[in-house]
């Protein structure tokens, strides 16, 4: 019922033959769902050779024919998401019916790019002289590395995919070693719709070793990654130094502020529902709520209560609306935030502990009057607790709203449409959601600011990101 893994490289799958490994577990059961092997240098290096051999031969193809081999791979992805949606629910737990949305996102994604790269225009611009002709043209930068959690096991990878790809690029990407499965299935789909061998190439293995081994090579001329600012901050020093092209897509503290003239209840239906989305482990999660003071209570009571109505359990059984979280650590890591919350005078309005005796299953948390410099204010959460605190006046929730060193996603509630304009400028965030929290979609950019990262994924931006601009003086 899981897949077989497999590294992909040169268009062969390989297993097997004395590789090292490990195991990936089911975080709903803490059991082993399958052993995935691990790339050697050699396997590093013929993957570079095949990317490279890769990049000379899709770079040649027109916009037009990479478009058909893509929109194939996304119908591949569509035809197979109840298969792809269940080996993701049970590698990383989200439940079914959300795993279900990442894979037909992840279609759409790859339409959307496989259309986009057939407009990858340059300008013609006029020569100060006659007969000088001035061309502005976009090449693609060559072999991309690729690094991706294992909150999104398809839709982190389709985003470097599909952006790459479009673009004319090879690429070799390590998925997450936790949630190898997705990335697995999406690359069959790539295979399987005639893409030419080389120019997508899929590895694992202990990140640190693959990420030095690649980034620095000669080839390798862009670098994506999503995942922590300590880890961001680190592989954006190995691109430096071979001035390599980077995106960075880090960690955010999102927050939401609601205001005085919103209406609690409703925005508390909205945001709580978004915020227990993957057990709240999505970069923009909303992780900082600041409710005017006159709407606090009923904004907590509310809020509490869609909380509590949610069943936690295993993704694959129908009714459960949460799963566990992803791996140990994420338990450890929501302990400690809620300790520290308690040490500083929060209370905890529901949750705060381990759920079941097995698995990584943790209670969906509410905690209020919490103090701003505590650990689940100033730190990502990345999991299941809500810390809500009230707030007087728009300059003071501006401040502490823009405090900390994130700048990923933000949101905010106002029926004032003189607030909701203000807001979205005040705000230091790479995505504002106003009234709305549809911050992500595969037509807009996607990216922090601050140590959120830099850089684009998804619209022009997200395209443009695996390109050069290169300029010709025709005389
Ligand atoms: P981590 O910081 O060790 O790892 C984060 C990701 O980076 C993992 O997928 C890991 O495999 C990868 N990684 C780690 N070291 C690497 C290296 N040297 N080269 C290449 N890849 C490397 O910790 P973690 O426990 O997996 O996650 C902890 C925190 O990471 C979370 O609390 C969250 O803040 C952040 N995170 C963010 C995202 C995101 O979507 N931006 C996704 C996952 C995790």
């Amino acid at each position: 019922m899981y897949t077989q893994l497999a590294l992909y490289i040169d268009g062969q799958w390989l297993n097997g033959e004395g590789r090292k490994g490990e195991d990936v577990i089911n975080p709903a059961t803490g059991k082993t769902l399958a052993h995935l092997p691990h790339a050697s240098k050699a396997d590093l290096d013929a993957a570079l050779a095949a990317a490279e051999k890769g990049f000379k031969l899709w770079r040649e193809t027109s916009a037009y024919d990479r478009s058909k081999i893509m929109r194939k791979a996304a119908d591949l992805l569509r035809e197979r998401y109840d298969h792809i949606a269940k080996v993701q629910t049970q590698e990383q737990g989200k439940v079914y019916v959300e795993s279900r949305a990442e894979v037909l996102t992840s279609a759409d994604i790859i339409d959307w790019y496989a259309e986009e790269g057939r407009r990858t225009y340059g300008r013609i611009v006029p020569g100060r002289q006659k007969g000088v002709r001035q061309l502005v043209i976009q090449e693609p930068v060559g072999v991309v590395a690729a690094f991706t959690p294992w909150n999104f096991p398809t839709l982190t990878p389709v985003r470097k995919i599909a952006g790459a790809l479009a673009a004319g690029c090879s690429i070799i990407i390590k998925a997450s070693e936790e949630t190898p499965g997705g990335a697995v299935e999406l690359v069959k789909c790539f295979a399987d719709a005639g893409l030419p061998a080389g120019v997508l190439n899929l590895v694992f293995g202990v990140p640190a070793e693959v990420s030095e081994h690649l980034i620095p090579k000669k080839s390798v001329k862009k670098v994506s990654f999503t995942g922590s600012v300590p880890v961001g901050k680190h592989l954006a020093q190995l691109a430096a130094k071979g001035m390599k092209k980077a995106t960075m897509e880090l960690g955010g503290h999102s927050p939401v502020v609601v205001f005085e003239d919103a209406d609690p209840e409703k925005v508390a239906d909205t945001i709580a529902a978004f915020k227990y989305r993957n057990s709240g482990q999505v970069c923009i999660s909303p992780t900082r709520f600041y409710v005017h003071e006159k709407n606090y209570s009923k904004f907590v009571a509310r809020f509490t209560e869609y909380a509590r109505s949610i069943k936690l359990g295993d993704g694959l059984e129908k009714g459960n609306t949460m799963g566990p979280l992803a791996n140990p650590r994420r338990l450890d890591a929501m302990e400690s935030f809620v300790n520290d919350a308690k040490s500083r005078g929060g209370k905890v309005a529901m949750g705060g502990n381990r759920h079941g005796n097995q698995g990584f299953f943790y209670e969906p948390t509410v905690i209020t009057d919490v103090p701003d410099d505590s650990k689940i204010m100033t730190e990502e959460p990345f999991g299941p607790v809500a810390p809500i605190v009230t707030f007087k006046t728009f300059d003071e929730v501006v401040e502490r709203a823009n405090s900390l060193q994130f700048g990923l996603a933000a949101y905010a509630f106002t029926t004032s449409e003189k607030t909701a304009a203000a807001i979205g400028d005040a705000i230091q965030s790479g995505m504002v959601g106003v009234n709305s929290v549809a911050v992500s979609t595969p037509e807009t950019p996607f990216g922090g600011v601050k140590e959120s990262g830099y850089g684009s994924e998804g619209g022009i931006e997200g395209l443009q990101a695996y390109t050069n601009v290169k300029f010709i003086s025709q005389a």
